[in-house]
């Protein structure tokens, strides 16, 4: 029987899960809970080619994970056959405290709960996932894998901002990065491509809902665009990314907003959705196609912040050998990819028209043959990554 891991990311009002075999990532599982707390909940439960859905509310986090759990006895696959040997779970913040996979005792889940203040969107239903976990499948290891991990190592210059020194301290304001798993992962896949040593230097873009582009030397996270928290960096779906921090002052000051309207209005109503109205980059090049001027702006100041930060990370590592798209954008859009890599052939970048065109599930270069940078397409598994990572430390 081959050893599984149950990965579990326990958001905010959902449970994503998947049963996967770490050695060749078969996923013999996966599925999700939707709407935790709301009137009608979500429920889907893959599995042998078949999914069953269900719209029973689901009250809590205990309740959809022991919802999961009764799916898998009565559709399978059988746990208690599985050869379950540990449970990974996904959590988004771990501070200056972690950076590698960690078995979760309670002392992790006090320091976890202690980061909260930090990521407080997140970590509170990271921890609930992982309370209940526990509960229920007492007699495998828990492990967390912290999507800060890969930057705990950020060079200084990198990992700080210009604050007051006593205030940073004080409240912990540094860059901690997001979406590490995702960019280790990638990295690790790049380097396995392109037959990298320690001195290949690449930019690793995922470009999802949330979008986050980063700067590796060999197996090493030299840059990163997400800061504190997701907010900082490219745009995406429904967040600004970065802008001059006075505008908040500005609109407090001005429109009268108040932090939590304002919190708001940069991490939900703004972005891709904010310009035009929808967070999902397919719809925004509909309405483009369509004519639309906000969408063809939007798209436009997309692709400008990515480019600006290619250049300032090649400058950073003082050039660049790789540079991988990955997340539901990157592995997708072929028309944004294109539109990134143009103007940018100083730095050595192509992007080979037909090569870009191919749809695959299946990491690819689509630089042209003999290219400066290699560009590729690589399609990330977050999933995978924490479930060899939960195991390494077994
Ligand atoms: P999440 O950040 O929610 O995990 P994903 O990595 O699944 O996101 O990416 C979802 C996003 O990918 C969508 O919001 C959409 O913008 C983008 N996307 C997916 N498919 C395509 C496509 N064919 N063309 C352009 N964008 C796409």
């Amino acid at each position: 029987m081959s050893s599984t891991v149950l990965v579990i990311n326990s958001g905010s009002s959902s449970i994503k899960y998947q049963l996967l075999d770490p050695a060749d990532g078969t996923s013999l599982a996966s599925g999700l809970v939707e709407r935790i707390g709301e009137s009608e909940g979500h429920l889907e439960h893959r599995a042998g080619g078949e999914t069953v859905e269900r719209n029973d509310p689901v009250p809590d986090h205990g309740e959809g994970l022991r919802t999961v759990l009764e799916l898998f006895d009565t559709v399978g696959p059988q746990l208690s056959d599985a050869g379950i040997v540990a449970v990974g779970h996904r959590v988004v913040m771990g501070g200056k405290q972690y950076d590698g996979p960690t078995l979760i005792d309670e002392d992790v889940i006090a320091t976890i709960d202690r980061l909260s203040p930090l990521a407080p969107l997140h970590n509170p239903p990271n921890l609930a996932g992982i309370k209940v976990a526990r509960e229920l499948l007492p007699d495998v290891p828990h492990v967390a894998v912290f999507d800060t991990a890969f930057f705990r190592r950020l060079p200084a210059a990198a990992g700080n901002y210009a604050l007051n020194k006593e205030v940073a301290e004080r409240y912990q304001v540094y860059r901690y990065g997001a979406h590490g798993t995702s960019h280790q992962y990638v990295s690790g896949q790049v380097a396995k491509l392109v037959g990298g040593g320690d001195d290949l230097r690449q930019i690793v873009l995922h470009l999802g809902n949330g979008a986050s582009v980063s700067a590796v030397v060999g197996d090493r996270a030299v840059e990163t665009s997400m800061g504190m928290t997701p907010l900082e960096g490219l745009v995406m779906g429904t967040r600004t990314g970065d802008m001059d921090p006075a505008i908040i002052f500005h609109l407090a000051r001005v429109a009268g907003m108040d932090v939590d309207e304002i919190d708001t209005l940069v991490n939900k109503r703004s972005g891709l959705k904010g310009l035009t109205g929808e967070n999902d980059l397919r719809m925004v090049h509909r309405m483009a196609d369509d004519g639309s001027a906000d969408a063809r702006l939007a798209l436009d100041v997309y692709a400008h912040r990515i480019r600006k930060y290619i250049g300032s990370y090649a400058a950073v590592m003082g050039g660049l050998d790789a540079l991988s798209f990955t997340a539901g954008g990157g592995e997708n859009d072929a028309v944004m990819r294109a539109k990134v890599a143009k103007g940018l052939q100083f730095l050595g970048i192509e992007v080979d028209e037909e090569r870009n065109a191919v749809r695959s599930k299946e990491a690819r270069v689509i630089s042209p043959d003999g290219a400066r940078v290699t560009v590729l397409v690589v399609p990330t598994n977050e999933e995978l990554t924490i479930a060899r990572q939960a195991v390494s430390l077994l």
